[in-house]
């Protein structure tokens, strides 16, 4: 006899991260699943880097609960991974690494399944320095699957950076949190909630509406599909104005800059803001010359690039500390006119000495070090006094001897162009026409820490010739951060007096 009913379609298989998603949005785990390909699921490289340091950070873990088996199979032979955990759990092995279950139709791995002394403990290694609420939906969800699986799990923890740890001690490299109680009161709902999802999966894409959720605790990679977008110069758009101010202006019918009335109170950077939108020119306050007072000549530019590693290698670094490991040095002197340094490191060896030495000869004779958002500048100098102590008289002098130029512009000048911020990106080509980024290979400095990084730790199984062009354009970044603040500076002076001409 033939079956007329209409087959109900497979069940979507869930795994952790994807319950993780649909717990955030279920229209945006309804695309990661059914739109695997979606060009906004591709990742950064920044995210890869991320990624790759967590599963260093997840391997060095296994070493702080030694004596375990890895299940080492293939990532995506899931059924496989799930045998093998449990023929390995018949043998009488203190831990398990990469375990895997599957119950509720859903597959979980666990980095770390420890055997206590009547059942296990599910330990969830993270790459960050502390725990984040994230986390404990994240080992919910392990135990919740270990439990239906069969597993008699007793404990859980969350393992995770010490940011307190300095190389080359690495004893304390993580902090193991006792997070059982936590876990069983999360684990409330994990079950309705793999079915709730399970269930809207064999479905149409689900209506939900934008909100907080699209930011928390990660940012969708669907905004652009779901939010609308914004007229030019929103309310939104005003520099770090607060979320909750800018829904109110909208709500009284304040939608972009052009509507606020001209009594609104308003911040001085935020006036200005407003005035050069308002009237479609640059705002150039008079204070501007005054602020400019302190850029004297001889002046060194200087900017730094900074490597960022999960696991420190070198002499004083903790976890995730920014490193510098190359600066460029425009010098400015009177009678002389510019020229160029460079420094940049391209092996594994701890670059601070060498940098520091080179950084102070580049920026011998200066009177003032310009920087541009110059805590960032001072807190790689300072870096650079602990690691290198010999130089620290000389590195003293050049943080006592820096000038930021964002402030300088924040607080004296507006270009409609600026777009609400600051940053070198956002100034620049505003203030400089004709001189940005976008002719460079290196366009960041998110992509600037991955080849760095790169360039330094896998030079070894990288082409000759495609180190030499990566060294090159790293060289050409940093160089452009500098050059543009030479032209900023140089358009702030004209600016200056073309206002003093003005009165
Ligand atoms: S943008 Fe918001 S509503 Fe849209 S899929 Fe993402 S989280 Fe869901």
């Amino acid at each position: 006899m033939i079956n007329l009913q209409p087959m109900a379609p497979d069940p979507v298989p869930l795994s952790k991260s994807r319950y993780l998603n649909g717990l955030q949005c279920h229209k945006q785990l309804w695309w990661r699943v059914h739109e695997p390909d979606a060009p906004e699921l591709a990742l950064t490289p920044g995210q890869q880097n991320l990624f790759a340091q967590g599963r260093d950070v997840g391997a060095r873990a296994r070493d702080y609960v030694p004596g375990g088996e890895l299940i080492d199979l293939p990532s995506h032979e899931y059924d496989n991974k799930v045998a093998a955990t449990r023929e390995a759990l018949t043998r009488d092995v203190p831990a398990l690494y990469e375990a895997w279950f599957l119950a509720d139709d859903t597959y979980v791995g666990v980095d770390i399944l420890e055997r206590t002394s009547r059942g296990y403990k599910v330990i969830e290694v993270k790459a960050s320095n502390s725990r984040k609420p994230e986390h404990l939906p994240d080992v919910a969800v392990q135990v919740h699957v270990a439990r239906r699986a069969g597993l008699r799990v007793e404990q859980a923890e969350v393992m995770h950076l010490n940011g307190a740890c300095r190389h080359p001690d690495l004893s304390n490299l993580f902090v193991r949190e006792d997070v059982t109680p936590l876990v069983e009161t999360a684990l409330i709902g994990v079950g309705d909630q793999l079915a709730a999802q399970r269930q809207m999966l064999a479905g149409p894409l689900p209506e939900v509406a934008i909100g907080e959720h699209c930011t928390k605790p990660h940012d969708c990679p669907f905004i652009s599909r779901c939010w609308p977008k914004l007229p030019d110069h929103h309310v939104s758009s005003l520099y770090r104005i607060d979320r909750r101010r800018a829904v109110e202006l909208e709500a009284n019918g304040y939608a972009t800059i052009y509507d606020l009335p001209t009594d609104l109170e308003l911040s001085a950077v935020h006036a200005r803001q407003v005035k050069a939108i308002q009237t479609g020119q640059m705002v150039v306050e008079p204070s501007l010359k005054g602020a400019l007072a302190p850029f004297v000549s001889p002046l060194a530019y200087l900017d730094f690039e900074t490597v960022s590693l999960a696991i420190p290698r070198w002499p004083g670094c903790r976890p995730w500390q920014q490193v510098p490991v190359q600066f460029s040095v425009h010098l400015e002197e009177p009678g002389k006119g510019l020229s160029h340094r460079q420094w940049i490191a391209d092996g594994p060896d701890d670059p601070r000495p060498a940098l520091a030495e080179a950084l102070v000869e580049a920026c011998a004779g200066a009177r003032k070090v310009v920087a541009y958002y110059a805590s960032f500048e001072r807190e790689c100098v300072k870096q650079l006094r602990e690691a290198v102590p010999s130089l620290a008289k000389d590195l003293e002098r050049i943080e006592r001897r820096l000038v930021d130029l964002l402030p300088t512009i924040r607080n004296h000048v507006y270009h409609p162009d600026f777009g609400g911020a600051f940053s070198i990106k956002r100034t620049l080509p505003a203030l400089v026409p004709g001189l940005s980024y976008s002719d460079l290979k290196v366009q960041d400095g998110e992509v600037a820490t991955v080849e760095l990084q790169r360039l330094m730790l896998e030079g070894a199984n990288t082409r000759a010739v495609e180190r030499v062009a990566l060294r090159e354009d790293l060289l050409r970044y940093c160089e452009r951060d500098t050059w543009a603040m030479v032209k900023l500076l140089e358009t702030l002076r004209s600016l200056a007096v073309d206002q003093l001409e003005l009165f």
